[in-house]
């Protein structure tokens, strides 16, 4: 199925100099408005720009969290519990870096713990935290497994993503019902293949999906 990643650059981060106000950023997507031929002080748009300061902030509140600490301060010693946890399905919706477009997708999150078990809750923040930022689907996965390799220290994560991608649905090549599907399989998903199978036999037997 899916591709494999080899390479996830790591968190985002805020941008140097100084700080920039929500009204300036109102005024950027008044501008917009006017470019596209609109009249931003008509009625129903008078509101726009604020209303879209506020869309922005929601889109992109994972800036301001760092997925990591929510891992870090749940985990608990579970002695002897050794078997696969998989979360199913976890929607998400995230915006492509390159078009501002919306992803639309689920994922699937698999590991093996070694001694360290956290809150199934959890894990779908770190999914949250890292939707709510620019991106591409493939960096998207890799940094959902990576983050839970490396707070947990667990014998494997495995990580299936599939969305889509309304940039290619409203503009570009116009395509509806295709989806991506990217993968990320690590210690024993990446090194035993009954393993990864029996987590792609979860992945692909959940009726959620659709
Ligand atoms: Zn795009």
């Amino acid at each position: 199925m899916a591709q494999k990643l080899e390479t996830a650059d790591g968190e985002a981060s805020s941008a140097g100099g100084r700080p920039i106000s929500d009204a300036e950023v109102r005024s950027a997507f008044r501008t917009v408005l006017q470019w596209i031929g609109e009249d931003p002080d008509r009625d129903g748009l008078r509101e726009t720009p604020d209303r879209l300061v506020r869309s922005y902030r929601e889109y992109f509140c994972g800036y301001e969290e760092d997925p990591a600490q929510v891992l870090r301060k749940t985990f608990s010693e579970v002695d002897g519990y050794d078997e696969m946890i998989v979360l199913r399905g976890v929607t998400f919706e995230s915006h492509c870096e390159h078009h501002i477009a919306p992803i639309i997708g689920r994922v699937w999150v698999g590991y093996i713990p070694n001694r360290r078990v956290v809150g199934i809750s959890k894990l779908a923040r770190v999914v949250e935290i890292f939707a709510k930022r620019l991106q591409i689907q493939e960096r998207l996965t890799a940094q959902i497994a990576n983050t839970i390799d490396e707070v947990l220290k667990p014998a494997g994560v495995a990580v299936v993503v599939k969305a889509a991608h309304h940039c290619m649905i409203s503009r570009g090549v116009h395509k509806r019902g295709s989806d991506l599907v990217t993968s990320r399989m690590l210690g024993v998903f990446r090194d035993q293949a009954v393993t990864r199978s029996e987590f792609l036999s979860l992945v692909n037997a959940d009726t959620m999906e659709k």
